[in-house]
Parts: C-alpha cells; structure tokens; sequence
C-alpha cells in the first residue's frame, strides 16, 4: 500500500465538476498539503451547470423513487464492490489530496464502504414494501416512504470520502436526485467516487458532482426552489448561513441534516488508569492531526493525579512523527492548507500569553514544506478561554478538585457544543451517572474518543454540534424521506 501511494506521486486526478455524466476540464491546482506539489485540477461550477443538474436530477426523481428500495440497494452494494476493488487508488487520492496518513486513509475507505452496505440494507429494509398499520377491521392502512425529490450534500475535507458517501449514498437509498458538492480542497477523491457510482449503476442524471468554493456555488445551489433537503457538514457558522438562506428560499420547506463542529471535553477522575488514559488522550487529541469533529479539546484532569498523568502524557506527545502522510510509520501528517495552519499559528499565540505551556513540538523537527503543525498541550485556569473549535492538534488541559466535578459538568454543557465527551473512571455507577447529565451525542468511557462505526456507533451531535439524526444509525435515512399514508 505504502509503494502504491508512493507511485503516484506527479499523478494529476481529476477533480472538476459532472454534470449528467460528463466531466468538465479544470484549470484550478489541487495541492498535496504535504509537500504543496500538485496533486489534481478542480473548476467552480457555473450556474448554467448547476442548473442543468436540477433539471435533469428532478425530471428523473421519480423514476429513480418507483425503481424500489431493493433495486436502489443492489447499485448501492456494487459501489461498495467498486470502492473495494479500488480500494489502493482511492487510499492514494485520500492520501496526497487530503494529507491524511496512511492508517486514516484505509479506516476511510473502510467506513464508506461501510455506510454503502448499510444504506442499501436500510432502503430493502424500509422502502421497499409499505408498512401496515393497525386499523379498524376491514381497512387497511399502509405506511411508504418515499424519496423527497432533489437533495444536496455539502461535504468537508477531513473524511473526504466517507463523509461525502455516507450523505450521498443515504439521499440515493432513500430515493432522491443528488447534487454533491465536496470540500473545494478535496475534489478529486469526490470526482472519482462519482464516476464510481455511475459505473456501479447509479443514473448520470440523479447524480452530479458540483465543485467549488461556498462563496462561488453556495449561492445558486441552496437558493434554487427545486432543493429538496439538504445534507451538510461542516462549520457551525456555515450550517447556520444555510439554514437561514433555505428559509428565504422559494419552494417548499425543506429539511437540513447537519453535522458540525464540537468541544470535546474528556474526564479524568483519581481511579482512572493512567498507562490507559495518555493512549486514548494521544489517539483522541492527535490523530489525523487533530482534524476530526470528535478530537478531544479539553482534558480534565482531577487535581491529585494531574502531575503524574501530564509528565507521562509530555512523554508520549514527544514520541509523535510528524511528516509524510504516505509513510507507515508517520503518526501526524500536515493540516489541510494555508488557513487551518494560520488559525492554529494565531491561537498557539495566544495560548503564549494566556496559558501555561506544557508540551510544545520541537520546531526543528518540522518538515520544511508542506502545512505541518506539531503537537501542542497547554493547561488553562477555565473553558472560558475557548469559545470557538480549535480544529487541530492542539490539546487543552484543565485540573480540578474533587468537589468541583458538578461544575465541570455543568461548564461542559454550557459550551453549547454537545459531540463527543470522555470519562475514565472505576468508580461504580459514576459513568452512568455522568452519562445521564452531559449533553453529547457520542460518550465514551474508558477507551479513546476515536471511531463511529457505522451500525454500532452512530455518529453525531446536538445544540451547536448539528441536528441529528445520526449518521451510520437507524433513524438517518428518514430524514432524507417523505411520508405516505394509504387507507
Ligand atoms: P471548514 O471550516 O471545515 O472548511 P466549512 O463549513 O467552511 O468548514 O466547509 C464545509 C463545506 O461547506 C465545504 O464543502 C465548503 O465549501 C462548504 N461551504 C462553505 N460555505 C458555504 C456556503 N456559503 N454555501 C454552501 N456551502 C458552503
């Protein structure tokens, strides 16, 4: 695997826009944020383009929502075969367009295959009979879902390709037209995935691929009236922007399933672990460079352990490699581009006034090109100091005392974030406890902060972090239907 993405280096992917199955040329660079080699081209979709995909994904809904849900499912498992089957170049893409190492490349090929096998199995499950309802003797009442007509999936860079498949392949299982617009930084991986999709089966005209940045295709794909619903994830002010542009819109009310940032806050009490804990905060906080919704932001560390726990963590942060992504034993590769290592940059120096250092990386190890950022731990007095994600790895560490341990429960929720949250305890019925008072929709204890697998732990949040319904879980694909009654 390590020689495959090695042998693209200088390869040039494709990355513009798919309208009705033809791929336009782009004249955009796409760079490995890794070395800022070119990687791919990519193009803004105009709005002629853009309006041609309406067209055709709502003239051939219908037809796509009458196939059935096992019909739909059949296509949807020859992706994951095709995904499978291409699971080397995919990896490769991931690995030079996006940065991301090696291991998350896999796990990402992994969990999009994933969420293909699980969608399909959700649209035989769910829409391919009615369900019967009791009613009085002599009538019948049925129950249908059915699809609601155009949707549009709005993806990041930070899983560009299972993020953008599990909303993807969820409106297409459900029985929708599908306009998908990736992150403007990862085009490629989702250019390929297109064509995949189409020669898994998928119509050219229910599925097309916008690209570009949200300034130059956010507005004529959220403002037209044929938009039916629209799947996102991404930045808690963007979601928020999109949610008031599809309510000024023409048409019908319609739906937003978002997935945004979060706060993530891990709980360490006095009868916790600490071999254990520095290797689920090093997985949480650090990998895929902190550039996951779930990474651990906040560790909260019970006063009496705190010494010991954050030495022997200052010793594992100074093992971590950071450097090329396609290398095995790489553990951090870079962030994604200019800005995200400019935000970390400022907030780093901030954190010089306002925070006390704990472990800083070694500049001199820094790779001299590409957008790299090591690792950084610092100790503050309280959260109030971070109001906003922090998205990297950068690790934040607050102690208290016993008695306090109400009132960090108490500031974690006041963040108006509700992802992710740890405990590691062996106290007797603490994690229940806890479990019941923290507003976050993915709890962990006892391990790391790190994996959603698709059917066993359904991913997503609530207040600023999204919506819901989770993805990889059993309520997500209604979202993306309409319901009929027939009595
Ligand atoms: P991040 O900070 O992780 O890049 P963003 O919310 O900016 O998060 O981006 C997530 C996705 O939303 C990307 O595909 C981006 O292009 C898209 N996006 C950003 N702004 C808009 C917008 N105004 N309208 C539609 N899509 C947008």
């Amino acid at each position: 695997m390590q020689q495959a993405v090695a042998a693209t280096t200088g390869a040039s992917w494709a990355g513009g826009p798919i309208v009705n199955g033809v791929a336009s040329k782009g004249e955009q660079t796409v760079v490995n944020p890794a070395s800022g080699e070119p990687v791919g081209h990519t193009a803004d979709t105009d709005a002629a383009q853009i309006d041609q995909a309406f067209t055709a994904a709502a003239d051939s809904q219908r037809a796509w929502n009458r196939l059935g849900g096992n019909a739909r499912a059949d296509i949807l498992d020859k992706v994951a075969d095709l995904y499978e089957q291409h699971l080397n170049e995919l990896v490769a893409i991931i690995c030079r367009e996006a940065g991301r190492t090696l291991n998350d490349g896999i796990s990402e090929v992994r969990e999009a295959v994933d969420f293909c096998r699980y969608y399909a199995n959700g649209a035989r499950k769910h829409f391919s009979e009615p369900t019967l309802l009791p009613g009085p003797t002599g009538e019948s009442n049925e129950l249908s879902l059915c699809g609601r007509g155009v949707f549009v999936c709005i993806s990041p860079w930070n899983f560009p390709l299972a993020i953008f498949t599990g909303q993807v392949v969820a409106a297409l299982a459900a029985g929708n037209g599908v306009l998908a617009k990736p992150a403007e930084q990862t085009p490629c991986i989702a250019h390929r995935a297109v064509q995949l999709m189409h020669e898994a089966g998928v119509p050219e005209k229910i599925l097309h691929l916008i690209t570009g940045t949200g300034a130059a295709v956010g507005k004529p794909l959220l403002d037209d009236p044929r938009v039916a619903g629209v799947a996102f994830t991404g930045s808690t002010e963007t979601a928020k922007h999109i949610n008031m542009q599809l309510a000024a819109k023409d048409g019908p009310i319609v739906p937003l399933i978002a997935e945004t940032g979060g706060q993530n806050v891990m709980i360490v009490d006095s009868t916790a672990l600490p071999e254990q804990v520095v290797d689920d905060v090093i997985q949480s906080a650090f990998l895929s460079a902190g550039q996951r919704c779930s990474a651990l932001r906040i560790l909260c560390v019970q006063d009496v352990i705190a010494d010991n726990l954050l030495s022997m963590l200052k010793g594992a942060c100074d093992e971590l490699t950071l450097g090329d992504p396609s290398k095995l034993d790489t553990d951090i590769g870079p962030v994604i581009d200019e800005k995200a290592l400019g935000l970390l940059e400022t907030h780093r120096a901030r954190m010089q006034q306002e925070a006390k250092p704990l472990f800083a990386f070694d500049e001199a190890k820094r790779p001299q090109r590409g957008t790299f950022f090591g690792p950084q731990v610092v100790e503050i007095e309280n959260f109030d100091l971070l109001k906003r994600e922090v998205f990297g790895p950068f690790l934040h560490v607050v102690r208290f005392k016993a008695e306090e341990l109400e009132d960090v429960i108490r500031r974690i929720n006041a963040t108006g974030y509700g992802l992710t949250f740890g405990l590691h305890s062996r106290i007797e019925g603490r994690a229940g406890a806890i479990f019941k008072r923290v507003d976050a929709g993915n709890c962990y204890v006892n391990r790391d902060m790190v994996g959603a697998v698709v059917g066993v732990n359904p991913f997503g949040g609530m207040g600023l972090s999204g919506t819901g319904p989770k993805a990889g879980g059993p309520h997500y694909l209604f979202r993306f239907a309409n319901e009929k009654t027939k009595t």
